[in-house]
This record gives structure tokens, C-alpha cells and sequence, in this order.
């Protein structure tokens, strides 16, 4: 594994140069955009890193797969049902045409950011401190990493520069899909985009989903199986933003990207990976990091379908 691993991002690095970071957020201009690593930890716990897998990014849309794990947790999935759907969603991840037009005017999905600002109130906590950490605790849990903080500077670039997340919140919010109070529930939102993270620590919560909710290695529960299905099964329709068909196609696993050029992936059964590749496409994919994990999943053979 180790010599795959070493040879997959060897092989992969030029794409660095075909991306460009984001810097709709100023703070993620500054990430190295040269940079690519990946670390892979199966269900048993054993782990193998190569690259750059140290590197430090802020975790971005990763995290939108753990607050769907934890209101799964926290409520029946109907009563999210009520007010996010579960389906593909063709337009970018900060879109607002859809919550105008469909009659609903529910988000598409839990995965974009109209659905991911739309959950916040179904996770468990009477004060919103309570709710963010909540979160925080879980990803610590599922990390091993008690020193998970929020980025600061990042955290206050997305509050500075988040408009369009304001826009799409005080929309639902007047339509009665978004309940709580707004300011509050962006707040969370954007603390929680802004969790600095490695490969290591993504890779890890790709396992405890690939495990159906149990600790690699220890095998200790902490989410519920069923619940670790249908964040996969969102990760599959909807975790590369409007570019999942594609990766569906060219590499057949459930994944999450996020804009600081993460992408975290859970096979089921097998293993958790976790990518870095801040240089991103069109979409906000890291363009390195898709054909690192389209590599890998040919020669495992790694494609649930
Ligand atoms: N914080 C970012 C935003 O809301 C997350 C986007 C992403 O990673 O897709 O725009």
C-alpha cells in the first residue's frame, strides 16, 4: 500500500498545476497550491499516509457530511425530510435559483450549502454553542484528535465574505424552511467550515463511515449504521457538488469535497481517504485530488458499483 500510495501522488502532481485555490473566501488564497498528499486508514485501523499529508487545510464542505450524520442522529429523518429533499442538485454548492423556483422551496440536498445551513437546528442542543459542539466533539471522536479547533482568520474571512450563504439563509428563513435564528445558525455554519484539518483526520472519519459508525481498530460505536448509510449515499449522488455524476463514472466512491481542497471518501466496509490538493476546478474540486483518488480506486478496484 505504502508504494501505491507513494507512486499514485508522484504520478498525480503535475494536475497541481491545472487548478487555481479559492479565493472567493480571501483566507484560502493562501493555501499551498502546489500541495497534494493523501492518507488511507482501513476499518481496522491501520493507516498509510504519502505527500504532503501534514498539510493543514480548513475543512470547508467535508464537515457538511458529519452535520448530516449528527441530525440523522438527533432527529427522524422525516422531519428533515419536511424541509431538505435528498436529491442531486445540477447547480453549484451556494446556488439559490432552486429555492426560489422549486414550489417547495426546500434546499436540494443536505450536501450543498442551502441544506447544510437548513439542518443546523436539527442537531441536538438547546443553546447554539451547544449545537456547534456537538459537532466539534463527534469530528474530535471520530479524529482521535482532541486538538480540532477552528481556523480563526478563516473563520473570520467567512464571516466577512459570506454574503451569499447570508442570502441563501435569510431566503429560507422567509419561507419558513430555516428555523431559529439566522445570524446564530450562520454563525455555526461558518465556525464549522472553518475546522483545520490533515489527511490523517479526514481519512479517519472516511473510516468510521465505511465501518457503518464503528471506530477503526477499537471497534467502538459511535454513530448508527444506518445513519453512516445515508451520508454515504449522499456522498455518492452528491459529494463532488454538480461534478458527482462524473466522479460517480471516472472513480465509483462515496466522497465529499470541500472548497480548501480536501476530499474526504468512505469504502464501505474497507476504508476511510483523505486528500489534499488546494488547487481546484471550475466546480471547487481539487482537480489533483480527483485523479489521485480515480487512480487509486483502479488499482484496488474500489468502485461500489
Ligand atoms: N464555507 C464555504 C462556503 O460556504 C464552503 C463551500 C464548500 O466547501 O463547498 O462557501
Amino acid at each position: 500500500m505504502q508504494s501505491l500510495l507513494d507512486d499514485v501522488i508522484a504520478r498525480n502532481r503535475q494536475w497541481t498545476q491545472k487548478g487555481k485555490v479559492a479565493d472567493y473566501i480571501p483566507a484560502l488564497s493562501t493555501a499551498n497550491s502546489d500541495a497534494l498528499g493523501i492518507c488511507v486508514t482501513d476499518v481496522n485501523g491501520q493507516e498509510w499516509a504519502a505527500g504532503d499529508a501534514r498539510t493543514f487545510f480548513s475543512i470547508q464542505s467535508i464537515v457538511k457530511a458529519v452535520t448530516l450524520l449528527c441530525a440523522l442522529e438527533d432527529a427522524p429523518i422525516r422531519s428533515i425530510a419536511k424541509v431538505i429533499s435528498f436529491e442531486v442538485c445540477s447547480d453549484s454548492f451556494d446556488s439559490i435559483a432552486n429555492l426560489e423556483t422549486s414550489r417547495s422551496h426546500k434546499p436540494l440536498n443536505p450536501l450543498i450549502n442551502s441544506g447544510a445551513i437548513a439542518i443546523i437546528p436539527f442537531i441536538s442542543g438547546k443553546a447554539y454553542e451547544e449545537k456547534f459542539l456537538r459537532v466539534v466533539k463527534l469530528i474530535r471522536q471520530m479524529t482521535r484528535n482532541q486538538s480540532i479547533e477552528v481556523n480563526d482568520k478563516v473563520y473570520k474571512s467567512e464571516t466577512l465574505t459570506g454574503n451569499r450563504n447570508r442570502a441563501l439563509a435569510y431566503y429560507m428563513k422567509s419561507t419558513g424552511t430555516l428555523s431559529g435564528d439566522v445570524e446564530e445558525v450562520l454563525d455555526i455554519y461558518f465556525r464549522l467550515c472553518s475546522i483545520e484539518v490533515t489527511c490523517h483526520d479526514i481519512a479517519r472519519i472516511g473510516a468510521v463511515l465505511a465501518g457503518d459508525g464503528l471506530m477503526p481498530g477499537t471497534g467502538e460505536a459511535v454513530a448508527n449504521p444506518n445513519s453512516c448509510r445515508i451520508v454515504k449515499a449522499m456522498m455518492s449522488t452528491c459529494g463532488m457538488y454538480n461534478e458527482s455524476g462524473a466522479f460517480a463514472t471516472s472513480t465509483g466512491i462515496p466522497a465529499k469535497s470541500g472548497v480548501g481542497g480536501g476530499i474526504m471518501a468512505a469504502i464501505p466496509g474497507k476504508m476511510g481517504i483523505g486528500v489534499v490538493g488546494p488547487a481546484l476546478n471550475s466546480k471547487g474540486n481539487s482537480v489533483a485530488g480527483i485523479r489521485v483518488l480515480s487512480d487509486l480506486s483502479s488499482k484496488l478496484k474500489l468502485s461500489i458499483y
